[in-house]
């Protein structure tokens, strides 16, 4: 877990050694400990992601956080490209593992010729693979698009159900999935967990869960109400374009003093 909170924050981790064993056990107390074969060794459990940085955090801090965020991002949208609530449902499920910039340009295409979900069952997965072929799990995509397509011409009168219950129920779409479109249309001031969110919120110490659904928990009980609707598109944004997950930008930081881990990325 130590290498995951590494990996997810980008931070090296201050959490101590484990400690050292003893050096010269002897062969009965080492067979002792090996487990018979077929069984898993009970490791002790490791220190969480984010036991780092004490929680919860000072609420005039987080407060500060979300004023100068929203003072370099007055009006934050998501950067997929979207004519309707249908095709938002269409490229957030189809960014999952995916850039963008990449869904976007496979989605010109698409939504030119499939707005709507009637459109899209008449394209079919056969007509849909070639379209989004350069987006990753294509073909996983494609089943699931169609087969929500099916569902929603079935079902909700073609049109886009915009409740989280419904909308979960799609094929291909989940929580996280749900979370950013009721967010994006104003519907729910929700706060999907990207990798972005997840490694901001970390170093911002706004969470220090180990899971995504436990870092959205967590965000939804220190973000201020008044910053709830938009923190999703803040923090996100952050950390694609300033807080980086190798190498962040801490020295353009707007929030670099207020940030408990700046120092590990300038020594300062
Ligand atoms: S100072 Fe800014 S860029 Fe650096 S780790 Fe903190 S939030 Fe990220």
């Amino acid at each position: 877990m130590e290498g995951e909170a590494r990996r997810m924050t980008g931070r090296k981790s201050t959490l101590s050694a484990p400690a050292a064993r003893p050096r010269a056990a002897s062969r009965t107390a080492k067979a002792a400990l090996t487990p018979p074969p077929g069984k898993r060794s009970r490791q002790p459990k490791k220190a969480p992601v984010g036991a780092i940085i004490s929680w919860p955090p000072d609420e005039d801090r987080v407060e500060e956080i979300f004023v100068r965020l929203s003072g370099v991002m007055p009006d934050p949208k998501t950067e997929l490209d979207f004519v309707n609530p249908y095709t938002l449902v269409v490229a957030v499920a189809l960014s999952a593992q995916a850039t963008d910039v990449g869904v976007n340009k496979a989605t010109k295409a698409l939504f030119a010729v499939a707005d709507t979900p009637q459109k899209m069952l008449a394209l079919g997965e056969e007509g849909l693979i070639p379209l989004i072929a350069s987006i990753g799990l294509y073909r996983t995509k494609a089943k699931n698009v169609i087969a929500a397509a099916r569902m929603l011409v079935e079902k909700h009168g073609g049109e886009a159900p915009l409740n989280r219950a419904d909308l979960q129920a799609l094929p291909g779409v989940g929580r996280k999935t749900a979370s950013v479109v009721l967010n994006e249309l104003g519907i729910e001031p929700a706060i999907a967990v990207d990798t972005h969110v997840f490694r901001v919120s970390h170093r911002l110490g706004l969470a220090n869960a180990a899971t995504p659904d436990k870092v959205e928990t967590q965000l939804h009980q220190v973000v201020p109400e008044a910053w709830l609707p938009k923190a999703h598109h803040w923090l996100i944004l952050h950390g694609r374009y300033t807080c980086l997950a190798q190498r962040p930008k801490c020295g353009a930081c707007v929030i670099s003093d207020l940030c408990p881990s700046r120092a590990s990325f300038m020594g300062v």
